[in-house]
């Protein structure tokens, strides 16, 4: 018998190959590069004396760059990184004495001026897309030179 060409077989309906996801890396990588980064532009910022102390010439990890006048867990994703709250502090400020918000928060107001204070008060109630948002920033501090 003459073969009438292959026999269609049923065919399983195709499995949706997932599209191959641009390989991202980790939100946490990106975190600590950017952190990396944001002591690298504070070097270039800010002298290497505690905000909120006498303190100066910090060096080790006595040479921490803390967020003032606002702790780190109340910032979001938006402010987190952002230098306008980044200084560098002793540790017995940043760490043994929380931070030293008030402190710091007289200063910055002092030196920055209200418009400045006002400004950052309105960044806090706003929120974006972290991921996203740390790349674009990321980007930006790389390229941030004296
Ligand atoms: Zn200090």
């Amino acid at each position: 018998m003459k073969r009438t060409g292959f026999k269609k077989k049923p065919t399983k309906p195709l499995k949706r190959t997932k599209l191959k996801k641009v390989s991202k890396q980790s939100i946490s990588k990106l975190q600590r590069e950017l952190w990396q980064e944001c002591r690298r532009v504070a070097d270039i910022l800010y002298k290497p004396d505690c905000y909120t102390c006498p303190a100066k010439n910090l060096t080790g990890s006595n040479k921490q760059l803390g967020h003032v006048p606002y702790p780190k867990s109340t910032l979001g994703a938006n402010l987190k990184y952002d230098m306008r709250v980044l200084r560098w502090q002793c540790f017995a400020c940043n760490i043994n004495k929380g931070g030293q918000g008030a402190e710091a928060y007289k200063r910055m107001l002092r030196e920055e001026g209200k418009a400045y204070m006002d400004k950052l008060e309105a960044d806090r109630q706003k929120s974006v897309k972290a991921y996203d948002y740390y790349l674009e920033l990321l980007e930006t501090y790389r390229t941030y030179e004296k």
